[in-house]
């Protein structure tokens, strides 16, 4: 089986444990060395069907771009394939039973990739790989599993939020291309 055809394994058992979401998977090759992982898809994410492609995901591809690389160069994906909402429709912040649902999911799409290096962005997607503490000890940090090198950085959210936050932001990232040639 290609890497493809495992995805779309995984794809459909999840649309099976979700048959009322609207899933949003992944975007980008899963031949890539560098696996994005973020949160969950927001509106505009379940809108259009991709991740990262709401005003996040804009400064995300504007720092890639800053640091020489494009948005296809890497396999983006998130923890949560829905977006947790509220019965008003409100975007939630996923609950850490959401979170230990997807896990299992999570590790075998890292297994399916193969990223050398993995990037987590934001708090959620930290503890969705079972890495404890606060953005502002871990951000900037790399860590090993599996052979497998694990950066992180705030999310770019949060850095809409506080744009203080957008040189260490950039920084952060800027360190894949020294991980990528380690
Ligand atoms: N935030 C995320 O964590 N993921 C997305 O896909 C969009 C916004």
């Amino acid at each position: 089986m290609t890497k493809q055809e495992k995805l779309e394994y995984l794809w459909n058992a999840i649309r099976k444990a979700y048959p009322n979401r609207r899933l949003v998977f992944n975007d980008g090759s899963p031949d890539s060395q560098v696996m994005i992982i973020g949160e969950a898809p927001g509106v505009n994410e379940e809108k259009e069907g991709l991740p990262f492609v709401g005003r996040a995901g804009k400064l995300l591809n504007a720092t890639l771009e800053l640091l020489g690389w494009q948005r296809s160069d890497f396999y983006i994906s998130n923890i949560l394939k829905y977006r947790p909402r509220d019965a008003a429709g409100g975007t939630l912040t996923p609950t850490p039973e959401e979170i230990e649902k997807f896990r299992p999911s999570l590790e075998k799409e890292i297994e399916v990739v193969k990223p050398k290096l993995i990037v987590i962005l934001g708090r959620i997607a930290m503890t969705g790989l079972g890495i404890e503490g606060t953005m502002a000890e871990r951000r900037g940090s790399v860590h090993e599993r599996n052979n497998r090198k694990i950066l992180i950085a705030y999310h770019p959210a949060a850095v809409l939020r506080n744009i203080n936050l957008e040189p260490i932001f950039r920084e952060d990232l800027g360190k894949m291309a020294e991980l990528l040639n380690a």
